[in-house]
């Protein structure tokens, strides 16, 4: 049985005692946050948020990328949320290698040139990283000013939050 068998026999049981059908759209508490999709985050228990709470956008770095943009423009436009967090952590992938050699690597390997992903946003140091990304959301011109937006890194051996200052 495939991994994807199992996790839908997962979700026979999830729906069998599921209790969320009347939560609303908006998220209750306002909240966006874009993380890195490492399996080690659980987003959700970091933070202390229930269904229904926040809007949480992954991608491979936890990057402020245009299409996580689109994201939050549409969150805060549209359903309302009025802070931002950004999420990295120790041990991200995106430290161990660098976009130009992941390309040619994957030119060599398939024998054909592909325009996207124009960056796989591979970076080598984090707080850094983390502050990028929080100034490539702030100077957006569609993102309110008055939103806040914090950056913090996520220590995978110990559960805690560090914020990064912009
Ligand atoms: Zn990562």
């Amino acid at each position: 049985m495939s991994v994807t068998d199992d996790v839908l026999k997962a979700n026979e049981k999830y729906a069998q005692s599921f209790t969320y059908a009347n939560l609303p759209m908006p998220p209750g508490r306002k909240l966006a946050v874009v993380a890195c999709m490492d399996a080690r985050l659980d987003v959700e228990q970091i933070l202390g948020l229930q269904p229904g709470d926040a809007h949480v956008i992954r991608n491979a770095g936890g990057i402020a990328s245009a299409d996580a943009i689109r994201s939050l423009i549409i969150s805060t436009h549209l359903l309302g949320t009025q802070e931002f967090i950004i999420i990295n952590h120790t041990d991200c992938g995106m430290l161990t290698f660098k976009d130009e050699e992941l390309r040619a690597r994957l030119q060599r390997e398939t024998g054909a040139l592909a325009a996207e992903p124009a960056r796989f946003y591979a970076f080598p140091n984090l707080e850094q990283n983390v502050r990028e990304q929080i100034l490539a959301v702030k100077s957006h011109p569609w993102i309110p000013r008055q939103i806040p937006i914090r950056g913090f890194i996520y220590d995978v051996k110990t559960g805690k939050l560090k914020e990064v200052k912009g």
